[in-house]
């Protein structure tokens, strides 16, 4: 396995996420900016509604000043080793109780408090792959 992955790698792993979880609109409520997947509270396109930071709405004249990044680096990760990410999206699934069943894409897009913040597990699992490229304890 190579360490980074090629453009085709990177272009197909792109076009997978924008089709199979922004076209297809799986991103939960609340787990990232349904433009460019980056966690809400991190955007700039929205703003937390409540004091709590859980809820977001739209900021009047906002955009996504990460525009693809999201994208990109979920493409490059996945895209690189599609089989491993498979597995480790697999075996995160059944750590959280999801049986064989049930759809990656879904799971991809639902909301998960992590790290401090709310996140989609797509992007969990995009610092997972990260970290297991790495060798960091994950
Ligand atoms: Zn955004």
């Amino acid at each position: 396995m190579e360490a980074y992955p090629d453009r085709v790698q990177v272009e197909t792993g792109m076009a997978w996420v924008k089709q199979e979880i922004f076209k297809k609109r799986k991103m939960e409520k609340y787990s990232g900016c349904f433009y460019c997947g980056i966690p809400q509270s991190l955007c700039g396109r929205w703003r937390a509604k409540d004091e709590d930071g859980g809820r977001f709405i739209q900021v009047s004249g906002g955009g996504c000043q990460y525009r693809d990044t999201m994208i990109g680096m979920a493409g490059g990760l996945l895209g690189r080793d599609v089989q491993n990410a498979g597995r480790a999206a697999r075996k995160m699934m059944g750590e959280a109780g999801c049986s064989e069943e049930d759809e990656m894409q879904d799971w991809l897009g639902r909301l998960v408090s992590w790290g401090g913040i709310q996140a989609s597990q797509l992007c969990r699992l995009c610092v997972y792959l990260e970290r297991e490229e790495r060798g960091v304890e994950i």
